[in-house]
């Protein structure tokens, strides 16, 4: 059943992402943009690497009300991490750290994250529960995040079909890291507790592109607001992705929504390729059950090694260890993604689980790349009684990470014959994707008891309609009815322009293609004289596009007027140019004529647009451009 074997990435077709079964959805993180954080006043947004303290803290695991523990919070457990805290007094108070209980929650965030919840058509609770969601890789200081569904079941528009939106949360952001080397990692603290909406997609997509482009609606909706934060780190999207008969893997925190197609291509490449691996262990009799795998201690057999890192280690008293998977020869080099192979799962777990963080952190010996030489893998195989068949994998450390990593290499190697696991990736930067952490159980949400359940009331609904902008898709349905040039639609639909837009067309009758150009493109065209967006507003933009409608400017001298008010800083009857009479127009046209008869014209086809060019340049926004074209000849290209 697996025989399809994954092309390059260009060459992947929709038919061969359905003959895979390739399934993916996304759980969108976004900033919002309010003034404090969540449950704190504390200032929102203001980044700093300074810090006045540092705290240090250990995290240990808790049983859960079921009895058993959680898969991360074991595996967090596992890799004996020194978190660090750093805290700046102007950032960060006694909430954060959990010393002080939660203050209500922000209104600010609520109204916003709501009124995204309504563009998205989710239906909103009549009554907010905050809960606590675990987390015990140290991002948050208290161990748990506080959260709150406000939306279920809601939808956004893709090509002929709807997205199902299945929940909107709003919670608190976590702490950024600054640092995860050996057993400690380092967090800033300015970040945690701001304001986050996360929108939750169903699985919904079927190619690589599907998930980009879904995830780009999403992006317009929140941004047609105007209400959430902007540029790095402000939207991070949690990517899953399944095959056919593969696991649900989340890649977490994909920075950009550019990166999706590849990141979301190689994970299922990798899925494909990993029930291919079990497919072949399979044939060579490796099940579950049948399974075996041996290690052993090597440090004083390979003491006299050559090879950099071991020698390293031997000298410096680290261990070396052996793991040998029986009957696994040249699967360690079994593709698993673009360049990468089964080793680099196996090299993964340990870095994360064994805080082996120094690459290479293993060596094996279906390597092609030159390790020990083969002697040294001779001397290994004989010491441990290994086959041909068998594959060997040396790891070095410390006693006890060693200890980790041996249990960590048998764990994920036995996890081949199984299928794929249940783990968080991050995103790399060429596209792949690495080990993050074990998948969080389900059942790590719990009621948070310092926070009373808040009613949604239908005043507060109302209150949110009130500044709700309009569905961008709706606004794109007009603007195409309006046929204004298709390189405004896309950019005014989400625009703060937008609702003037509407305005200046349906009550002051100002012509639709005019008005987009105008709000869109000018600024844009205004930046290269240095003029920048905040200067200009839309009481400007009112008065200039209204002495238009009046007729006081022509339309050619729209941009120039604009650019001289925003020069100014205001709209003044000054800044409308004075028309040129009849016999000024005559006359430019006769300068205009000398001086181009001066010119040496190659191609004669090209003499009217030229000389329109040089009236134009003498006249511009005294006359309609209209009238100069109809005295000097010049028809086409004039609208
Ligand atoms: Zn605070």
């Amino acid at each position: 059943m697996y025989d399809f074997t994954f092309k390059p990435f260009n060459e992947m077709t929709e038919e061969d992402y359905k003959t895979v079964g390739f399934k993916s959805g996304l759980e969108i993180h976004q900033q919002l943009l309010t003034e404090k954080k969540l449950f704190c006043r504390c200032p929102a947004g203001k980044y700093s690497k300074e810090f006045d303290a540092e705290i240090l803290r250990h995290m240990r695991p808790t049983l859960s009300e079921m009895g058993v523990y959680d898969g991360t919070a074991l595996m967090e457990f596992k890799t004996k991490k020194n978190i660090i805290y750093h805290i700046k007094r102007e950032t960060v108070c006694t909430y954060e750290m959990d010393d002080t209980p939660p203050f209500l929650i922000n209104e600010e965030a609520l109204d916003i994250a709501i009124g995204i919840g309504m563009l998205y058509n989710c239906n909103i609770v009549d009554e907010l529960h905050i809960a606590r969601k675990q987390y015990l890789d140290g991002s948050i200081p208290t161990g748990f995040q506080r959260t709150a569904i406000y939306g279920l079941d809601g939808w956004i528009p893709y090509k002929d079909r709807k997205i199902k939106i299945v929940q909107m949360s709003i919670e608190e952001d976590s702490c950024r890291e600054v640092s995860d080397i050996g057993h400690e990692r380092v967090y800033l603290t300015d970040r945690l507790g701001m304001p986050l909406i996360e929108t939750v997609t169903e699985p919904a997509m079927r190619a690589p592109k599907e998930v980009a482009e879904v995830a780009w609606q999403c992006s317009k909706l929140v941004r047609s607001t105007q209400k959430v934060r902007r540029g790095m780190g402000a939207a991070r999207e949690d990517v899953n992705v399944s095959v056919e008969g593969g696991t649900r893997v989340e890649i977490k925190g994909v920075p950009q929504i550019t990166l999706i197609p590849l990141l979301t291509y190689n994970e299922a490449m990798r899925q494909w390729n990993l029930l291919r691996l079990r497919e072949e262990l399979k044939r060579r009799g490796i099940i579950p059950e049948t399974f075996k795998a041996e290690s052993c201690d090597i440090t004083k057999i390979l003491k006299k090694v050559s090879y950099a890192p071991l020698k390293y280690a031997a000298d410096s008293g680290m261990k070396l260890s052996v793991v040998v998977l029986k009957g696994f020869k040249d699967l360690l080099h079994w593709q698993t993604q673009t360049d990468t192979y089964f080793s680099k799962e196996i090299s993964d777990r340990i870095r994360v689980i064994a805080c082996l963080t120094n690459i290479p952190n293993l060596i094996h010996s279906d390597s092609k790349s030159d390790t020990i030489s083969s002697a040294d893998w001779q001397k290994v195989k004989k010491f441990t009684n290994s086959s041909d068949q068998d594959t060997m994998v040396i790891v070095w450390g410390s006693e006890g990470d060693v200890k980790t990593a041996v249990n960590e290499i048998i764990i994920r190697a036995k996890e081949a014959t199984i299928g794929i696991p249940s783990e968080t990736r991050q995103a790399m930067s060429d596209g792949t994707n690495g080990f993050e952490r074990i998948l969080p159980g389900a059942d790590r949400m719990y009621p948070d008891t310092d926070l009373p359940p808040k009613k949604i009331t239908g005043d507060k609904l109302n209150k949110i309609k009130s500044w709700l902008p309009e569905q961008f898709w709706k606004r794109i349905e007009w603007y195409n009815k309006l046929e204004i040039p298709k390189d405004t639609i896309e950019e005014l639909s989400i625009s703060k322009y937008a609702e003037f837009f509407k305005k200046a067309v349906n009550d002051w009758k100002i012509n639709p293609t005019t008005a987009a150009v105008f709000l869109i493109q000018f600024p844009k065209r205004l930046k290269k004289y240095g003029i920048l967006d905040e200067w200009l507003n839309e009481p400007m933009f009112e008065q200039v596009l209204k002495s238009y409608a009046n007729g006081n400017i022509p339309k050619d001298a729209l941009l120039i007027t604009l650019k001289t008010v925003a020069e100014l800083g205001a709209f003044t009857e000054e800044v409308i140019l004075t028309p040129a009479t009849e016999k000024a127009t005559d006359e430019a046209i006769k300068s205009a004529r000398l001086e181009y008869d001066k010119m040496k014209i190659y191609n004669p086809e090209s003499k009217n647009i030229l000389l329109m060019g040089l009236v134009m340049k003498k006249l511009r926004g005294r006359v309609p451009a209209k009238i100069i074209a109809g005295k000097v000849g010049f028809e086409k290209g004039v609208r």
